[in-house]
């Protein structure tokens, strides 16, 4: 599908109009609701397309050979996925239908990436894909022994087990970090941290990762620790760690679901990004635009001593495979045990991620 921005940009520039006369076009997409965030164009259009390119945006354009009524749809660019976890076919052809061209895996990301890329480029995705260097990966590797295979399910099946998420002894540091820096010399678009995931993961480690991050030239993708409020003994409240490392380091840091793991501390959590943001630093959030969401259900911050610092209880998870209510905390530690990988979800005002 063409960038329509990119194609607005080279209009409004009066680039390669001569490329195109009037009316020669291959396709013209006709009255549709046309948005350009880049011009900030919103209003009724035809978008002619000649050779996989926009060749023209305007009201009443010539016929093409073909035609496409679009009237009461919207036309616009492709969508950008930053906060992708699908690696099925079926699913990404889902995302297409909702105007997703690109796809992208950042916030677990994937370790190594260069077995991610080959597998995408074997399974013929229907949209474009990306992977981050993954942090997690690379810890399990390095401090637990690695997963048998570079993909998030093999990850998935591990989360629960307590050998990765302790803290790393300096070699063990240093050995993810240069599996992290071979992943971004092969092509990963960042580094992907899962840190909520291993909150035993020191703060220094943290730093050192978005200072390879600084190196590089990357951006980091950050599902935080967990904020002050929820674990006061922690080592560092989850939101100040990620702006302190944009500060220290200089690098852009992502805070990935920031609503998920802010929960009812919100505007402290944007405030401070402000705060951020004002003073120079380089910090981005993403939000979920729906009320529920769902994580592996062997995640550190579900096990039954710690539902209640985010005012869960058992019964408040739904085990997805099934459809079950969770009703036990035994039952619970059970399906823990089990299928530490299985989704669990939860529907109202908590969102894990
Ligand atoms: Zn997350």
């Amino acid at each position: 599908m063409p960038s329509l921005g990119a194609g607005l940009a080279r209009l409004t520039a009066g680039r390669d109009w001569h490329t195109v006369s009037v009316g020669d076009w291959d396709l013209v997409l006709r009255g549709g609701r046309v948005i350009d965030p880049e011009s900030g164009l919103d209003a009724v259009r035809d978008v002619a397309i000649a050779r996989d390119r926009i060749a023209a945006v305007g009201t009443g354009l010539a016929a093409g050979p073909a035609e496409v009524d679009v009237s009461g749809q919207v036309v616009t660019a492709g969508f950008i996925d930053l906060h992708s976890h699908v690696t099925d076919l079926g699913r990404l052809r889902l995302q297409a239908l909702d105007g997703v061209t690109t796809a992208l895996e950042l916030e677990a990301g994937v370790t190594p990436v260069a077995e991610a890329y080959c597998r995408a480029a074997a399974q013929g995705r229907p949209v474009n894909y990306g992977f981050a260097a993954s942090w997690a990966m690379a810890r399990m590797a390095a401090v637990a022994g690695p997963p048998p295979d570079a993909s998030l399910g093999a990850f998935m099946a591990r989360i629960s087990d307590p050998a990765w998420q302790r803290a790393a002894e300096p070699g063990q540091v240093m050995a993810l970090l240069s599996s992290l820096e071979a992943d971004l010399a092969d092509g990963a678009l960042g580094i992907g941290v899962l840190l909520g995931y291993a909150p035993a993961a020191s703060p220094a480690e943290y730093l050192q990762v978005a200072g390879l991050a600084a190196e590089a030239g990357v951006p980091t993708f950050t599902h935080a620790r967990d904020l002050i409020e929820m674990t006061p003994g922690a080592a560092i409240d989850g939101a100040e760690e990620i702006v302190r490392a944009a500060g220290q380091t200089g690098a852009h840091m992502h805070y990935c679901h920031v609503n998920s793991t802010s929960q009812r501390h919100i505007e402290r959590v944007l405030a401070l990004v402000s705060r951020a943001q004002a003073a120079g630093s380089r910090v981005t959030t993403e939000a979920y635009p729906y009320g529920s969401g769902m994580t592996g259900i062997g995640a550190a911050f579900l096990a039954p001593e710690r539902l209640g610092e985010r005012s869960l209880a058992p019964s408040s998870l739904t085990y997805a495979p099934t459809g079950e209510r969770i009703a036990s905390e035994a039952r619970l530690r059970e399906l823990r045990r089990a299928d530490p990988g299985g989704r669990a979800g939860l529907a109202d005002g908590w969102r894990a991620g």
